[in-house]
């Protein structure tokens, strides 16, 4: 059996979501870039149950247009419905909204928060592996530092010659502007933000005028998301979220980052690892109720 592999990492379902706010706006957010797995039906049962009372909303996070395809953005829709689940609409699709992005990083930008950087990846890991013992953070190594310091005029001549180039964010400045920020997880309590952990992240990509932190933070203030769901493999992009929400002038919405589907090694339950799709399930025999239970146990 597929799914004799897989195991339930502890959960604690939200049977009895904070009585004080029990009409919250949840979501669900999947990126179209291959069909939903367990994983993704544990993040999509989690949102749905704590949105039961107030509205549960579906965000298409498609921004990556070399990855995301639209039979597996129909197939999100099937694979939802055979769930038994249904939200509220409009349904929101990121990369029908690259305007309003654009709009957010030109707010930074006029804050003086941001630096185009030229960098290639392969740059990068170069002077990561110059730098003996470059400090690291939830995402790998931190971006040293090298597009930082290029003078406007210099940037300026570079954009107008046409060579490519990412936005990042001047970390020390924006969390120094922010202050102190603080946010809730309803599984672990109240949290300080610490977004420093990250460096100077990239906020709108060579590619597209965004990045996921970014357009996440956007939407959910969009959408009026009340509690942000997903998993704790996300835990640390929210405190780069909160400082975004601040630095835009968004509200901050509750959190509740849910324990994650674990392989047999332990390790997060992924596209990667050939977990088990709905689809593949569905076709195995199994019923949406067996599959509900799979990942709710
Ligand atoms: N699109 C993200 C994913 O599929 C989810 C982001 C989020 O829930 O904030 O992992």
């Amino acid at each position: 059996m597929i799914v004799g592999l897989w195991y339930e990492a502890p959960m604690t379902p939200p049977d009895d979501p904070a009585p004080h706010r029990r009409d919250h706006v949840t979501r669900f957010a999947p990126s179209p870039t291959g069909y939903l797995h367990l994983g993704h039906a544990k993040a999509a049962l989690f949102a749905a149950k704590y949105g039961a009372h107030g509205r549960f909303l579906v965000r298409i996070e498609d921004i990556d247009r070399g990855r995301c395809r639209p039979e597996f953005e129909a197939a999100i829709f099937e694979d939802l419905n055979w769930l038994g689940l249904t939200w509220s609409t409009p349904i929101r699709r990121q990369s029908e909204h690259f305007a309003d992005y654009k709009s957010a990083v030109e707010r930074l930008r006029d804050q003086g928060l941001v630096y185009p950087c030229f960098c290639t990846r392969a740059e990068i890991q170069r002077e990561i592996a110059a730098a003996d013992g470059a400090p690291h953070g939830p995402d790998g190594p931190l971006y040293p530092g090298t597009c930082r310091t290029i003078s406007a005029s210099e940037a300026h001549d570079r954009i107008a010659a046409g060579e490519s180039y990412a936005l990042r964010l001047r970390m020390d400045d924006a969390t120094r502007k922010a202050g102190v920020l603080t946010w809730t997880d309803l599984g672990v309590g109240p949290q300080t933000a610490t977004p420093q952990m990250f460096g100077d992240i990239v906020i709108a990509r060579k590619d597209v005028p965004t990045s996921y932190h970014l357009a996440c933070t956007y939407d959910d203030a969009l959408q009026s998301i009340t509690l942000v769901t997903r998993g704790k493999d996300l835990f640390e992009a929210t405190h780069v979220h909160r400082l975004l929400q601040k630095l835009l002038g968004l509200p901050t919405p509750d959190y509740h980052h849910h324990d994650l589907l674990l392989g047999p090694d332990g390790r997060k339950f992924s596209k990667r690892d050939q977990a088990p799709t709905l689809r593949a399930l569905r076709d195995a025999g199994r019923t949406p109720d067996e599959v509900r239970a799979m990942v709710t146990a």
